[in-house]
């Protein structure tokens, strides 16, 4: 679906993008993370055809390069944050109907595809930040595009907007729509990416299932597991002595895991007759968790 090969962006005398190739096939829900400035906006301008670029970049059979407006009647493209007319919703998908020359018999589709149906009289100063950014995709979707490009569309959304967006892009991307998309959220990314492209200084340095990422940023699941002051001591002697990392803390430790063996400390305590009071899962916190010291 999208071919990059050796994709150079400078800007004056700056590298943005450095020789980055990458393959992101139909259907596939790719992350671009990265730090500021590592060109996740560059690669996602590129793709869009509104940058100059070195190298090649064919999406969905178009050259980029030679066709730069026909590769955008194939993305739909949504950004951090959109700006609209005071319009109402119904009128907003209107007038952008007539700017990308699709028939406005997609609106009420459309409309059913982000879960603004009741808001389409509202006008856009009276809907929330996440309702705009819906607003946003439903313009994105008029043309009903293969591909659709979002550049940190969750960013200036509150938690539980951000997953009724998300939600709102799996549905998509499961009804065969290609999503690639730059985020600073690791739990979007593990919620929405298939696979994700790690950029770093414009160069692409890796990529990975979205479950790998945070072990490679350092982050961590901690198991948090309490036991009776009694037993403490003897908790923390079985988890030393089966090789497991740890931090005390009051009654409870707390015990390094992987995704794939996130019980192996309650395991081992029940084999040593520990009796385990509580537990509980902290996932992608900083390694040590907040305040603690880690051996
Ligand atoms: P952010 O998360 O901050 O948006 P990003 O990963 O999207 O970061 P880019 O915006 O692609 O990064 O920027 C990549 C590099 O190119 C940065 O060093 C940035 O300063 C530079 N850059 C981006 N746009 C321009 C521009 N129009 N003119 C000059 N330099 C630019």
């Amino acid at each position: 679906m999208i071919i990059a090969e050796e994709l150079t962006k400078h800007y004056g005398k700056a590298t943005a993008l450095d020789h980055v190739s990458f393959t992101i096939e139909p259907g596939e829900s790719v992350a671009l993370w990265g730090a500021n400035g590592a060109g996740k906006t560059t690669t996602l301008r590129c793709l869009l055809g509104v940058h100059s670029f070195e190298g090649a970049l064919v999406v969905n059979g178009i050259n980029v390069r030679q066709q730069a407006k026909a590769v955008r009647a194939v993305i739909g493209y949504v950004p951090q944050e959109a700006v609209f007319y005071d319009l109402t919703v119904y009128e907003t998908l209107r007038f952008y109907a007539r700017l990308k020359k699709t028939a406005p018999d997609r609106i009420p589709a459309v409309l059913e595809q982000v879960q603004l149906v009741p808001h389409s009289a509202k006008r856009v100063s009276m809907l929330s930040g996440g309702m705009k950014q819906r607003l946003a995709l439903a313009a994105a979707l008029l043309a009903d595009p293969p591909i659709l490009v979002l550049d940190e569309p969750t960013a200036n959304l509150d938690v539980a907007a951000q997953r009724e967006f998300i939600h709102t892009i799996q549905v998509l991307n499961q009804a065969g729509k290609t999503i690639v998309f730059s985020s600073h959220r690791l739990d979007e990314v593990i919620m929405l990416a298939s696979r994700v492209l790690i950029l770093e200084n414009g160069s692409l340095v890796q990529t990975c299932p979205p479950t790998e990422l945070a072990e490679k940023l350092g982050l961590q699941r901690w198991l948090r597991i309490w036991v009776a002051v009694q037993h403490q001591d003897s908790m923390l002697r079985v988890l030393r002595e089966q090789g497991f990392a740890y931090t005390p803390n009051g009654r409870s430790a707390y015990v390094k895991v992987t995704a794939s063996s996130k019980i192996a400390p309650l395991r081992s305590l029940e084999l040593a007759h520990i009796p385990v009071e509580d537990f509980d899962l902290v996932e992608d916190e900083l390694v040590p968790p907040r305040g603690l010291n880690h051996d």
